[in-house]
């Protein structure tokens, strides 16, 4: 029994019942500073003056510094990987792997650039390692239609030979496979990349950056027998170096860090152009010190969640609101944790952040990052809780362990036609896949009785075996009882209609679904379809 199903009982009744930072403060006195000085030129004498002024600029010095101090909070990490196979600067970029069903199996998928692809479990245990390329940033999509099922897919960007390379995460073995169909090869001397899925089509891209400053968006597509091609749809320029970013499946903004200056925001879809807004610069006036490195977004429901940009000059991680403007949260480092015996992280490079319960060691979600000196041995990727990132802030960051932007977990739903002894006829047909927050259909076939009703009832447990006069009864009905429906029929077929509550909790529940059709010549009762719910 999974310890996040709720009870029936709650189910029947849930469902069938029927701040911001701290700038103003800073602003504001450089501009009481700045009047004071302004409005009154020091008419006492040279001395007095000077003072006056050395008073003035020391304090605005001291509210300056003890202002941006308050603004950056610090957390431990709870667990790192395993060290990456190569020496010197070779880890770079992560993308976290959610299971769709035991989240406490999710994956973390890490580049080393001078190598390969590393795949570690949340215990920071390096579980897979492909040696073919030199891969610098990674990100992942869920559900990409591939060979009749639903995939999740990781893309990264292979700088050797400039290639798009394409992996599906096996969820039973936990391990990647590539499914690229070719040799991808980019227009661009790929440097960083990152994936959208379009709110408005559902398409999946891929964005490719490069040194010079170009990108490119490539949309993805599934060849035939497994496998994955793409074709570009845009090109365009940023300015200079660029490499992290990360696109919002909801919103549709395309985030980009240009190294040195600071994070575009644009839209993501292909035909957006070249409409920009500069979120946060480096230098006087920005939260950032160059180079800006990976993006990455904490979805929370209703629109809410950050952005979070790793800001590798300063070691520090900075979080702003998803929502445009974006302004600025809180910015955060991580430091040693001597307890646990982990060290901090300086000079950051790649980052990734999911929202969703990861097991009780990451139940607020989890935040991981690259770390560019682990002591005594090569580069690693530091694994944090986001609860402790939430609590760490003042106020505290939202934590959203629920939400499911792209439907990450939960693939379960489906069905399966059951008939015992095989007594009743077959008659009772599912139309949909009972998804979470849609309605599920079913029809009822009572061709062969006068006109009269139908009627469906839904029970948390199967059942065999019970004979009585109108057939074998497919459902056990000292389960819980969940729902009934009864509507008319003419004599031929009629629809059933149930919506399903858009509860992650419910993912993986069986309801075990019986139909009658009452009319001359007698009641009969139908087939079963055993339900369970998924996304
Ligand atoms: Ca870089
Ligand atoms: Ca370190
Ligand atoms: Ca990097
Ligand atoms: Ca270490």
């Amino acid at each position: 029994m999974r310890k996040d199903r709720p009870a029936p009982r709650a189910f029947l009744r849930n469902a069938y019942s029927g701040f911001p930072g701290s700038v103003p403060i800073l602003s504001r006195t450089r501009l009481a500073l700045r009047r004071g000085v302004g409005a009154r030129p020091p008419r006492e004498g040279l001395i007095v003056s000077q003072r006056n002024r050395r008073l003035l600029r020391s304090l605005a010095l001291w509210f300056a510094a003890s202002s941006a101090q308050a603004q950056i909070v610090s957390v431990g990490a709870s667990v790192e990987t395993d060290p990456v196979p190569s020496s010197g600067d070779a880890a770079d970029d992560v993308a976290i792997w959610v299971h769709p069903s035991h989240p406490g199996l999710s994956l973390l998928i890490g580049t080393d650039k001078q190598s390969g692809l590393a795949v570690y479990d949340l215990q920071g245990n390096q579980r897979q390692f492909l040696a073919s390329g030199d891969f610098n940033n990674v990100d992942i999509r869920y559900r990409f239609p591939l060979a009749g099922n639903e995939r999740a897919l990781v893309a990264t960007g292979e700088r050797n030979r400039d290639l798009l390379a394409l992996f599906a995460v096996d969820p039973q073995s936990r391990t990647l496979q590539d499914v690229a169909a070719r040799d991808i090869v980019l227009g661009i001397e790929i440097y960083g990349c990152c994936l959208y899925r379009s709110p408005l089509t559902g398409d999946y891209y891929f964005f490719g950056t490069s040194g010079g400053g170009s990108i490119e968006q490539w949309r993805l597509f599934a060849a035939g027998g497994g496998r994955v091609d793409a074709v570009r749809v845009r090109a365009f320029d940023v300015g200079e170096q660029s490499e992290g970013c990360v696109a919002d499946d909801e919103t549709g903004y395309f985030y980009v860090a240009e190294e040195n200056v600071g994070i575009w925001r644009y839209g993501a879809e292909p035909g957006a152009g070249t409409g920009r807004v500069l979120v946060d610069s480096t230098g006087p006036g920005g939260e950032l010190d160059a180079d800006v490195e990976g993006l990455a977004i904490y979805y929370a429901a209703g629109g809410g969640g950050y952005l979070i940009a790793s800001s590798q000059g300063s070691s520090t991680f900075v979080v702003y609101e998803r929502a445009a403007p974006n302004r600025h949260v809180v910015t955060f480092e991580i430091a040693a944790d001597l307890a646990r015996g982990i060290d901090g992280v300086s000079n950051t490079d790649g980052i990734d952040v999911a929202n969703l319960w990861l097991g009780n060691s990451f139940s607020g979600g989890l935040f991981v990052a690259q770390d560019h000196t682990n002591p005594g041995s090569n580069q690693n990727f530091k694994l944090v809780s986001w609860r402790d990132i939430a609590a760490a802030a003042s106020p505290p960051l939202l934590v959203d362990n629920t939400y499911d932007a792209h439907r990450a977990r939960c693939d379960t739903a489906g069905w399966a036609y059951r008939n015992g002894s095989g007594a009743n006829p077959f008659i009772l047909t599912s139309l949909r896949r009972p998804v979470l927050g849609t309605t599920w259909e079913c029809e009822l076939d009572c061709a062969g009785h006068s006109p009269s009703s139908g009627f469906i009832a839904g029970f948390l447990a199967p059942g065999s075996g019970l004979f009585i006069r109108a057939g074998e009864v497919l459902v056990d009905i000292r389960s819980t009882h969940l729902f009934s429906q009864v509507a008319a029929h003419g004599g031929g077929a009629v629809r059933f209609s149930l919506p399903l509550p858009p509860d992650l909790l419910l993912c993986g529940l069986g309801i075990s679904v019986q139909g009658a059709c009452l009319g001359r010549p007698g009641a009969a009762l139908s087939n079963a379809i055993d339900l369970t719910l998924g996304q």
